[in-house]
């Protein structure tokens, strides 16, 4: 029987952090009704230099979309009045008749992981399991400068234990 020690844990090679490139600062709306989630991501994001416009629910997520343009979306998919996927595909509706495609990243529970045919039905790029990973979300973040979205939260989400 091998015991281990901390000493030896500690000599063992560490992972390697995802390496992210900067990205550009960009415009992010963000739906997300939990207190603690919005101060979360309000701080990765300012952190990366980006502006944020913070909505509650799925009503004002789109009130505001429809008043100024977005780089990025991330849309809780729990959420009172109008739900994440009911406010996605609302503003997929907008842009089919005024043009645009604005990456919509889903902020999810872990049990609703298996829903992605749904979430991509509904008009979602990706999605993201909660809770959030700050490596995770500042990828999904800076692929939606080259429009990769869906590639980053991807690799975010096998990553994911
Ligand atoms: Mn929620």
């Amino acid at each position: 029987m091998v015991l281990k020690t901390a000493g030896a844990d500690s000599l063992a090679p560490k992972p390697k952090p995802l390496a992210v490139a900067p990205s550009a600062p960009l415009s992010v709306l963000v739906a997300e009704d939990n207190r603690v989630n919005q101060r979360l991501i309000t701080r990765l994001l300012e952190r990366g230099g980006h502006r944020i416009t913070m909505t509650s629910n799925g009503r004002e997520v789109v009130a505001r979309y429809s008043e100024e343009r977005f780089d990025l979306i991330l849309m809780d998919v729990q959420m009172p009045e109008v739900d994440g996927l009911q406010a996605t595909a609302q503003i997929r509706a907008l842009e089919a008749a005024t043009g645009g495609n604005t990456p919509i990243i889903a902020l999810t529970a872990h049990a609703m992981i298996g829903d992605r045919e749904k979430f991509l039905a509904a008009g979602l790029d990706a999605y993201l399991p909660k809770p959030i990973d700050p490596s995770a979300l500042q990828a999904a973040v800076a692929a939606a400068t080259n429009g990769a979205v869906r590639d980053a939260a991807s690799r975010a989400e096998i990553q994911d234990p």
